[in-house]
């Protein structure tokens, strides 16, 4: 009993004082009155500009090319405020959207020329652009930054690196262009980190001088491949597609001028969509030459015809939805004794020759795994590189969060404190700004 009166007592108290408070409840209270920093904070007390010319350094043009482009486009959703303009991607879409505004938005930046060179220039300052933008593009969302990753430094890095000339020749300008999309194909069901122990098989056929590449069991799948899948999803926009068309064409009875024009558009728009999921896959495999494993090696294999349909021999299936990177269309895949050319072995480390004698200047099979892999290393950083820019977009969030929202005031009817004001918020977050600073100097 005694329990019950004292929790009626402080109810009580709550609602005595509640009714005595001076505060208008008519009025919006402060702590609910957002207000976003940009609009509220004094002017810099420094050059902003300067701080940034310090981080960003040579990189910093290409970062605001990359914004300005991203930022003048709807695709990119940008909203203005306090003078800033802001973009979001699409988290909280379904994941066909997401897949669908990722390809929409690397057309529009192909469109816009973003992507020239990035293969077939040469030296540090377009290896420097390349970088850069690549990761700029996976702050505004890192599916982006994954779907171009894959196509240009995974697919076109393993042909630049791997391969020699022959493959350079062939394969960089349409990479560029995007009129040949590329996946790679190294990770199976049965195993990730561990290359040396993939199970995928490529034998070589010196009667047709090709390779034929199989898959030996399940486990031997290639898994998680990003850009292979979405096969679905493919028939859907064409069926969708040639319905109107047919509509169009039956109801007007194709006389028009203007008629005509709005087909050509959705012509290309079908166009767009059917050439952006992978045509070609580097695959990792062992290679075995008369009985003997040589060891890992790189192929170029094509997936799907020019119409998006997928190649003899080659089976795929689609990862689906994923906790997150739902914009890029994870992939499975197997390969049902698929013939390729002998050309497309990626020889800057071994080679087949047409009669089927295997050669390598490096002997020693540990040594020569190790030439083989050194280019990905490459990668490698760029994911380490990309993962601090989103780790800079969650500390940019709570920073903002904690100037802006309020907790709790020190004494009744004062304004309640500034998260950041709290030295519990202070210790937390700005060890991580200064920390932050400091790894991008
Ligand atoms: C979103 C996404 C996209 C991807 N895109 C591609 C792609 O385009 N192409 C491609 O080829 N691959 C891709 N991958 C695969 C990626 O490269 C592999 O996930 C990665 O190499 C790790 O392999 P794994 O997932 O098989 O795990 P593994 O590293 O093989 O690990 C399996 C298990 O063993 C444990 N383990 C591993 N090593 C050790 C160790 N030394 N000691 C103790 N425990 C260990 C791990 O913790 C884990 O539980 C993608 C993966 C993801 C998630």
């Amino acid at each position: 009993m005694d329990r019950v009166n004292f929790r009626a007592k402080v109810l009580t108290g709550h609602l005595k004082n509640h009714h005595n408070s001076t505060i208008d409840l008519l009025h919006t209270a402060q702590c609910v009155n957002y207000s976003p920093p940009e609009l509220c904070e004094p002017p810099s007390a420094f050059n902003t500009k300067a701080l940034r010319k310090l981080l960003d350094g040579e990189s910093m043009d290409e970062i605001d090319y990359i914004f300005n482009l991203m930022i003048q486009s709807d695709l990119f959703c940008p909203r203005e405020r306090g003078g800033k303009v802001f973009i979001s991607p699409d988290f909280n879409k379904s994941m066909e959207h997401q897949r669908e505004m990722t390809m929409k938005r690397i057309n529009y930046l192909r469109e816009q020329g973003a992507f020239d060179g990035w293969l077939t220039r040469k030296g540090p300052d377009a290896e420097r652009s390349g970088f850069t933008r690549g990761i700029t593009f996976g702050v505004y969302d890192h599916s982006l930054g994954i779907k171009l990753g894959v196509h240009f430094f995974l697919w076109g890095g393993a042909i630049q690196f791997m391969g020699t000339k022959r493959h350079q020749d062939k394969w960089l300008k349409p990479t560029e262009t995007y009129e040949v999309i590329g996946c790679f194909a190294m990770t199976e069901l049965g195993h990730g980190s561990n290359v040396r122990g993939i199970e995928t098989i490529t034998r070589y056929d010196a009667s047709t001088q090709e390779f034929i590449i199989t898959t030996p069991c399940e486990s031997a799948q290639k898994y998680w491949i990003g850009g292979a899948a979405n096969v679905s999803y493919n028939r859907v926009i064409l069926t969708r597609f040639s319905c109107i068309l047919e509509l169009m064409i039956k109801q007007l009875n194709l006389l028009c001028i203007n008629i005509c024009t709005s087909l050509c558009l959705l012509v290309n728009d079908t166009y767009v969509f059917v050439f952006q999921h992978a045509t070609h896959a580097v695959v990792f495999s062992q290679l075995k030459i008369n009985g003997v494993n040589q060891g890992v090696h790189a192929f170029i294999a094509q997936i799907r015809d020019a119409n998006g349909n997928i190649c003899p021999n080659v089976r795929i299936a689609d990862c689906g939805h994923k906790i997150g990177l739902n914009g890029v269309d994870n992939g499975r895949i197997w390969f049902d004794n698929l013939r390729i050319p002998r050309e497309n072995l990626l020889n800057s480390v071994a080679d087949v020759s047409p009669d089927g004698q295997y050669s390598s200047a490096i002997k020693d099979p540990d040594q020569r795994f190790a030439a083989f892999l050194a280019p990905l290393l490459s990668g490698r950083v760029t994911i380490a590189a990309g993962s601090m820019n989103i780790t800079k977009i969650g500390l940019a969030i709570a920073v903002r969060y904690s100037l802006s929202r309020r907790a709790f005031s020190i004494r009744p009817n004062e304004p309640e404190v500034l998260l950041l004001d709290y030295p519990s918020h202070q210790r937390r977050l700005l060890p991580l700004v200064a920390k932050t600073y400091v790894t991008n100097l």
